[in-house]
């Protein structure tokens, strides 16, 4: 039996990136934003119903640049339940991450701990869409307009998902999304900014590109993020099948609710409410060691055994990275810590077939009983 992991690659069929990609044997050009980048914007515009966008080689620089292109100073309100890469992304540019506890409804930013957090260093609020939940935009977007933050979402997780009929992607002043091989939709790598303000936009697009302006006028310190041809086909591709991918998605989860439904001990993810449609990207449990009797790690472990590699996402916390020792105390963020230790994300991705999410239930409910 092959291995089972947390997730796999989306493709398309080989004759059809082939056919897509055999035009650049004419062109020649492979990459700073050709033909099929151009197209690529403009169809994700349209499928993520957002103002603007702009392509990237992945989303960590796309994060990174549009920080820098926002031009934020002294601290951003953050929270550590999150992927490296945005914290990173804060750290890399100067600026100091204050960390937010997270709530234990959705796992998203904890809107009524924002407040003590600002001080007259505060430029922004970066807060994660975590598994596809998109946070409390109005409450988030209310904080910020009293107190003159940015806010700008990592939105990694939420390609697709729609909340309150708007594109996820569409809150705050810019979003991030990745488009990395392991996301909903992917580009092989591959990252944008959403955003609204045009300027932004021309710093983006200078920013990905050396902050080069014109043939002699180099106006910022940027960087080389660029998307290039063959990952744009790769999306153009990927953007024809990925509603039926998440259609496919849906019926794993539903599965996996069935299956793990009324079990104590144990929190599975609520189904989505009906201004919310989703896009299925993670199926997180947590387990109530006391409840349940077993360790999230034995659990791990027993899965494992069996040649199924789920992810403890997020554990650990950014805020207890080696690299940051010393610098933040993991106390401050209470139910983050609590989470990151309880929580296993079990595979789910298009062709996961339902035999295999029965059997990794019956593994899971089976270590449970013991
Ligand atoms: C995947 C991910 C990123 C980074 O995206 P890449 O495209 O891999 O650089 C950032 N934040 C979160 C929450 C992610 O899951």
């Amino acid at each position: 039996m092959s291995n089972i992991y947390v997730t796999r690659a989306s493709m398309p069929l080989k004759e059809e990136y082939f056919e897509e990609i055999s035009d650049l044997w004419d062109s020649h050009i492979l990459t700073n934003m050709g033909s099929k980048h151009q197209k690529l914007e403009a169809e994700l515009k349209e499928y993520l119903g957002v103002k603007e966008i702009s392509l990237f080689c992945n989303g960590h620089m796309a994060l990174e640049l549009l920080l820098q292109a926002m031009g934020l100073t002294g601290e951003v309100i953050t929270t550590p339940f999150t992927f490296a890469s945005t914290t990173h992304a804060i750290v890399r540019n100067g600026l100091k991450p204050v960390f937010c506890d997270i709530n234990e409804e959705d796992y998203t930013i904890d809107v009524e701990k924002i407040k003590p957090l600002i001080t007259e260093k505060t430029s922004a609020i970066l807060p994660v869409h975590v598994y596809g939940n998109v946070c409390d935009v109005r409450a988030i977007d209310e904080i910020a307009k009293k107190h003159h933050l940015k806010v700008i979402y990592d939105a990694a997780h939420t390609f697709g998902v729609t909340y309150a009929g708007k594109g996820a992607a569409s809150f705050g002043d810019a979003s991030m999304l990745s488009f990395h091989a392991t996301k909903v939709f992917n580009t092989i790598e591959g990252g944008a900014v959403c955003y609204r303000d045009k300027q932004i936009g021309e710093k983006l697009y200078q920013l990905k590109n050396f902050g080069i302006q014109s043939e002699t006028e180099v106006t910022g310190v940027g960087a080389n993020a660029k998307m290039n041809e063959f990952q744009a086909a790769m999306g153009l591709c990927n953007l024809r099948h990925v509603d039926e991918e998440i259609a496919k998605r849906k019926r794993v989860f539903y599965r996996y609710l069935e299956k793990l439904e009324g079990i104590a001990g144990i929190k599975i993810p609520h189904e989505t409410g009906t201004d919310c449609k989703s896009n299925y990207a993670y199926f997180p449990v947590v387990f109530d060691e006391e409840k349940c009797g077993c360790s999230r790690d034995e659990i791990y472990d027993e899965l494992q055994k069996h040649q199924i590699f789920p992810r403890k996402y997020f554990y650990p916390l950014t805020n207890t990275f080696s690299c940051f020792q010393g610098q933040f105390d993991v106390e401050e963020t209470p139910v983050a810590w609590q989470v990151s230790r309880r929580i296993l994300c079990l595979p789910i991705y298009a062709d996961l077939e339902l035999k295999m999410v029965d059997k990794i239930c019956a593994i899971v409910c089976g270590r449970l009983l013991k």
